[in-house]
């Protein structure tokens, strides 16, 4: 459905993404400055030309609106953010496999909402009215401790005008300064979530920036017929020489609809590459060995559908064989070891992955596009598949405890650097662990008989690992620990970000054989998070 308002935003959009195409002649022709000087705008200090900055700034408003008009155009009906007024969600501290193995079978019998699992703790959103039923199928050690006790009033908080209506009203005098700011397009852009048509968007204006680095592609459709946009950033080969091979780092988010700071995560990384490309040597040198295909929103549909009906909708859109449940979980839809333990096989869970592998279309597309650049000259050396929430690095395998994958010692290693690089930055723990982990620890010479909450077969990082030999894959599930869990406030965006980023340079690092050693700024916050709490002060 289309509202009359995105509608006119994509008709005025139009013009401006025209002349930012045409930027590179407009600049190469030098006329630039003299045609902008004695704008006030020009002086103040950027690293891009001053033309380039003028029309970002307009583009930026045009895409997201003045701040006094956003309100109105994105804040969700009254509707929507009533669906969840019974609801709560309650953590378990899970302590052995019986307790596990019960809190599995009871979300399976009464289709519960698992939120997150870790070795810690078990968290669940359910009405409240059900939990004294929930109760009667677990052991009386299991007590919950409510950790949301309003979801309804929580899913209204993300969604951008009542948090963004104070920041804009206050911070008004600051708007001449923050579209002055060399920053500007990165502070407006990350001060809140941001729907799939503005993402799409802002890809398209930083193709147009970064004409030289970024290339805009799709890597094909999703169920509803949705592109899936991924910007491809690195150097130019030499004289049109293909790189060969082409080491690339892909880096996924939005494969979970409803998990927002792992798509904002992915398009921070887009953006401080990009913006630091040139600027910081480590950012430099990244790009000069590698290539990034970063793609914020792998579940277009699901994303859309958050933002349009239900703020916490997980799995793809996809018909299924039950008329009245939709959607697959496309971190089950995977090829590799999607049958190897018990997984689910009702189309109303919320961990269904299909009846078969790859049956999801999303995860067949990105397969398939996947698969297609190995044939093409492309290496995947490193997968980074963004989630929420519980703070946790993963690595392969998921779907079993039993088979070690073989460079184990050096996912764990880059793992535990990973996480460090983000406690030296931020300070926030992440738990490095592998993915076949569920609510309990297990050994790897465990079995897989006891139930799990969540089994883990067909997941993307197992195919990327084992199929296409990303040999460094993980899946990093981001903030928070649970406060607000997949409902994550805006102001978490750049922070999260910061994290990732650190981890990302870490990544690089490590990769280009330095193993963390090199001198690289991981406890400098960038100049982007410093002039946004500044302007918060
Ligand atoms: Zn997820």
């Amino acid at each position: 459905m289309r509202s009359p308002v995105r509608l006119l935003a994509t008709l005025l959009i139009a013009p401006i993404l025209a002349v930012a195409f045409t930027l590179p002649t407009v600049a190469a022709a030098g006329i630039q400055r003299a045609q902008y000087e004695g704008d006030a705008r020009v002086d103040s200090p950027s690293h891009v030309f001053p033309f380039l900055k003028w029309l970002r700034d307009s583009a930026v408003e045009v895409v997201f609106g003045k701040p006094s008009s956003r309100a109105k155009t994105t804040r969700p009906t009254a509707q929507l953010a009533t669906r969840y007024r019974n609801d709560v969600v309650v953590r378990f501290n899970v302590t052995n496999s019986e307790e596990e193995g019960a809190l599995a079978r009871a979300a399976e019998q009464m289709f519960l909402d698992v939120w997150a699992f870790t070795p810690d703790y078990v968290d669940v959103r359910l009405d409240k009215d059900d939990v004294s039923a929930l109760l009667t199928l677990l052991p009386r050690s299991l007590q919950p401790s409510v950790l949301i006790p309003d979801v309804a009033a929580a899913v209204w908080a993300t969604y951008p005008s009542a948090a963004e209506n104070h920041r804009f009203e206050s911070s008004m005098a600051d708007a001449a300064k923050l579209r002055t700011s060399p920053d500007g397009l990165g502070n407006i852009f990350f001060r809140d979530y941001q729907t799939l048509a503005a993402i799409t968007s802002w890809m398209r204006l930083l193709e147009a920036m970064f004409p030289s680095i970024a290339n805009m592609i799709s890597i094909g459709k999703s169920y509803e017929g949705r592109d899936i946009y991924a910007l491809r950033v690195g150097m130019p080969s030499d004289a049109g020489e293909p790189k060969v091979p082409r080491k690339t780092i892909l880096i996924t988010g939005g494969l979970h609809g409803r998990e927002w700071i792992s798509t904002s995560s992915v398009n921070y990384l887009l953006w401080s590459v990009l913006t630091s490309y040139d600027r910081e040597p480590i950012a430099t040198k990244l790009l000069g060995s590698f290539d990034i295909v970063f793609i914020p929103v792998l579940n277009p549909d699901g994303y859309e559908y958050t933002w349009q009906t239900d703020r916490l909708w997980r799995k793809s859109r996809q018909q299924t064989k039950m008329r009245f449940c939709r959607g697959l979980d496309l971190d089950h839809a995977f090829g590799h070891a999607w049958d190897a333990v018990k997984h689910q096989t009702d189309p109303c869970s919320e961990s269904y992955g299909g009846d078969q592998p790859f049956q999801a279309v999303e995860a067949s597309e990105l397969a398939k596009w996947a698969k297609n650049e190995t044939q093409n000259g492309v290496r995947f050396v490193s997968f980074l598949d963004l989630h929420s929430y519980s703070q946790q690095i993963l690595y392969p395998y998921a779907y079993t405890c039993s088979v070690e994958p073989p460079n184990r010692e050096n996912l764990e290693e880059l793992a535990v650097g990973l996480a460090k690089a983000i406690r030296l930055s931020s300070g926030e723990p992440y738990i490095v662990t592998s993915a076949c982990e569920g609510a309990v620890l297990q050994t790897y010479s465990a079995s897989d008989s006891l139930p799990r909450v969540e089994a883990g077969g067909g997941s993307a990082i197992d195919w990327f690992y084992h199929e296409l030999q990303a040999r460094y894959s993980y899946q990093i599930k981001l903030r928070d620990t649970g406060s607000y869990g997949f409902l994550v406030p805006s102001d978490n965006i750049i922070p999260t970000g910061e994290e990732v980023l650190n981890a990302l340079k870490y990544l690089g690092d490590y990769l280009l054989g330095n193993n963390g050693i090199e001198e690289s700024p991981f406890q400098q916050p960038s100049e982007q998070w410093k002039d946004l709490k500044r302007q918060r002060r």
